[in-house]
């Protein structure tokens, strides 16, 4: 029986993949050096899996995204992009990252969530200006960084089905596709030319609801993709949810040499085993949770596969993480901070690798109970359900009724108090909360961290900011300010580090996209409000003006996706105990004359259940919770939420159940072709779909922020339309930040003055 995993974190131990890709960014280094040390940082992740691993994935590195990369090798890239003056490196973070310099102008390609997780992947798009020519310089660096530290490994690509699945089709042109098909194949040849003995294609799409088409598509593209084979093995490997059934037969008749299967996510999968033909095929079984920090339960996962035993030969099980561990930190051996009671129960990238060599020694015993490391684990995943339990006994018990949760008034009565109390201008203009998070404000909050300024100082430096943020909001005529949340170094950590019922790792990071990365909380209880949070900057920030304020809160349900939730609690228990403290919050902003509240969801698409029979109820819990904290809030006061990210398509009678009276979207990267969806919605209630890219360093200039407003005044009465960037400014620098906004201020003046936009 051997070990393996779909994948491995990217970033490096210490995030050097992140700190040397800013470098080089910054030209602070040249192409050769900068290559060099992404070198490094594969080569240590390889060396690490190794001390674990039977069969090591390479190629899961990359420097930006594994789309990207595979786009890249395809040629499924615009030829605009390629067709430059720019090096061969910018031209591949031009497509990420957009760029604007040396006459050229190129925007950066969409981005999205990869199915139910926080990673960003670069949407590849399909039209006639692709330039099909096949490239394969980023896969060979892996492979050969592989190579000179191990002799067999797999190579992980991410399978063409689902490429092609995830591909916004811009021209539904079937000869194109097929050329991408044969890139894809030419790049299978490659891969073995090269002597890869074993290659991964990760399929996650065939776990999504599937019809005839689709299952047509999978045949189509499986019938011509294998032909080459020869000798290497393929592994179809799919994660996140259990296979659509309707792809069993398919995935039977496909000369394949071993298929992944979820059974952490996707637990029906157990089902399937028999069915499935196994014979001649290697069954990777995910039984580790490679999405979750907590510690496996050996007595669980040994059940699952002495059940899958039953239907398999052993020496054809190779044991696995539920998923790639991309979505996991490094290791916990970092963590100093941590209490070691608490610590016990965590096991991050590396410690999973080391639950999969202990189930595999485990299987091998007899007598489970007097296995020490078995006794073990059994203690510790005693001692955390009798923690989680009591608890849930102490803390909180739900007692509402749906129809309880409703404000005062309906939307349209809500709007017309609202526009007597605010009076704001039409298309009014505001931000998403947070401005640049600039160096002197890490470093102050790192002074106060280490006790080196008090908890005064520190509070007088954040005020100072302030009052800059507000002058300068004031200077450029945005109609609704905000703080600027500098206090806060991530919108889910800093609400984790101030409630009750979290512990915050030191180095427990996760890439989110590219150089991106997230520190999620960990919430071991349900959460309570310890004292006001916000109360003291937000009412600070609205006495230094006569505009309004408006509060920035993160949601229950996305502080929840962006942490790691005890496994033995109801995802519903922590939802509502989270509502229940910014419900706390929330009156506490009102009655201190917070007018304006945006309580943001980013997230909220995030953990939405791949299969749609499971979406009602993870959906119920998002709305409900929602609204369970602004159930309070008069008439007067406007809620507004923000989301990014998503497929709004999917969640849009959701959005309108939360009933929010303003919510502002991101839509500027994907053309706003989101805003057919949001058409409907946008009849009664106001929206702000992001008019420019904050995620780019690309400046827009008025004339094509003009534009922009003029598209969305077209589809959205204009008494509904708010005007803002797509996202918070966070990342941004100042100089970047400050001209956009300016551009967007000027834009909508400009349409103002030309009133035949008005009728
Ligand atoms: N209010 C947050 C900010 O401006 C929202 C961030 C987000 O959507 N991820 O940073
Ligand atoms: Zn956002």
């Amino acid at each position: 029986m051997q070990i393996t995993i779909p994948g491995f974190p990217r970033i490096g131990k210490n995030r050097e993949l992140k700190f040397i890709t800013e470098k080089f960014f910054k030209k602070e280094i040249n192409e050769k050096v900068y290559l060099n040390e992404i070198k490094k940082i594969n080569q240590e992740n390889i060396s690490i899996m190794k001390k674990y691993l039977d069969l090591i994935p390479a190629n899961d590195f990359s420097l930006y995204d594994n789309i990207l990369d595979l786009m890249w090798a395809l040629g499924v890239v615009e030829k605009k992009y390629l067709d430059n003056k720019l090096s061969y490196l910018e031209k591949y973070f031009a497509i990420a990252r957009g760029i604007k310099e040396k006459n050229i102008d190129l925007l950066p390609y969409d981005m999205k969530k990869w199915f139910n997780t926080n990673y960003h992947f670069i949407v590849p798009k399909i039209n006639n200006d692709l330039s099909l020519k096949t490239d394969f310089f980023f896969l060979e660096k892996n492979i050969n960084t592989a190579k000179e530290i191990i002799n067999d490994f797999k190579v992980v690509l991410i399978g063409p089905y689902t490429f092609i699945k995830l591909a916004k089709m811009e021209k539904e042109n079937q000869k194109i596709n097929e050329r991408i098909i044969q890139n894809y194949i030419k790049l299978l040849k490659r891969i073995i030319e090269l002597k890869v003995k074993n290659i991964q294609l990760d399929e996650p799409s065939i776990c999504l609801d599937s019809n005839k088409r689709d299952i047509n598509l999978f045949k189509n593209i499986y019938s011509e993709v294998l032909k080459e084979k020869k000798d290497s093995k393929i592994f179809i490997q799919t994660y996140f949810s259990c296979i659509d059934e309707k792809f069993i037969p398919q995935i039977n008749k496909l000369n394949i040499d071993g298929l992944g299967l979820d059974f952490i996510e996707g637990k029906e999968n157990l089902k399937f085993v028999k069915r499935l033909d196994l014979n001649n095929k290697f069954l990777i079984a995910g039984v580790v949770n490679g999405k979750n920090i907590w510690i496996n339960n050996y007595k669980n996962s040994i059940e699952i596969l002495r059940l899958i035993l039953k239907n398999v030969k052993k020496e054809n099980i190779m044991l696995s993480t539920h998923s790639s561990l991309l979505f996991v930190p490094y290791t916990k051996r970092n963590e100093t901070k941590i209490p070691n009671e608490m610590l016990k129960f965590l096991s991050f990238a590396e410690e999973k690798m080391q639950e999969l060599k202990d189930l595999k020694n485990l299987l091998q015993e007899n007598n489970l109970s007097q296995n020490k490391i078995y006794q073990n684990n059994q203690k510790i995943i005693d001692s955390l359900i009798k923690l989680t339990q009591l608890e849930l006994k102490q803390n909180f018990v739900l007692s509402f009724k749906i129809k309880d949760l409703n404000r005062k008034s309906n939307i349209a009565k809500r709007k017309k108090i609202q526009e007597k109390f605010l009076k704001l201008p039409i298309l009014p203009t505001t931000t998403i909360g947070s401005f640049p998070q600039t160096v002197d404000v890490r470093i102050k909050r790192k002074d106060f961290k280490e006790g080196k300024i008090t908890h005064e100082q520190y509070k007088n430096f954040i005020k100072e900011k302030i009052n800059d943020l507000i002058k300068f909001q004031e200077e450029i005529k945005l109609d609704i300010l905000v703080h600027g949340e500098f206090e806060r170094n991530d919108m889910v950590e800093y609400f984790a580090e101030n409630l009750q019922g979290f512990i915050i790792t030191n180095n427990g990071w996760v890439q989110s996209y590219g150089t991106r990365t997230t520190k999620p909380p960990i919430i071991f209880s349900c959460v309570k409000r310890k004292y006001p949070i916000t109360v003291e900057y937000i009412t600070y920030a609205q006495s230094l003006t006569q505009k309004p304020v408006k509060a920035i809160l993160t949601g229950p349900i996305t502080i929840i996706n962006w942490s790691f939730p005890n496994e033995f609690l109801k995802i519903k228990s922590i939802a509502f105990s989270i509502a229940q403290a910014l419900r706390e919050e929330i009156n506490d902003l009102v009655k201190n004359g917070i007018k304006i509240i945006q309580v943001d969801e980013p997230a909220l698409r995030e953990k939405l259940p791949l299969k749609k029979q499971k979406q009602k109820e993870y959906l119920d819990i998002a709305i409900n919770a929602f609204k369970y904290c602004v159930k309070d809030v008069p008439d007067e006061i406007q809620i507004h939420t923000h989301m990014c990210y998503s497929e709004f398509k999917d969640i849009i009678n959701c959005i309108e159940k939360m009933d929010v009276d303003v919510i502002s979207i991101e839509a500027s990267r994907s053309d706003f072709s989101i805003l057919k969806h949001l058409k409907n919605y946008a009849k009664k209630r106001q929206i702000g779909p992001g008019i420019y890219d904050v995620h780019s360093t690309r400046v827009p200039d008025v004339n094509e922020l003009i534009e922009k407003i003029k598209i969305l005044m077209k589809i959205i009465d204009y008494k509904n339309l708010w005007i803002n960037p797509d996202c918070g400014l966070k990342t941004r620098n100042w100089d970047e930040t400050k001209q956009s906004l300016k551009n967007m201020v000027e834009a909508k003046e400009n349409i103002l003055k030309s009133k035949n936009y008005f009728k």
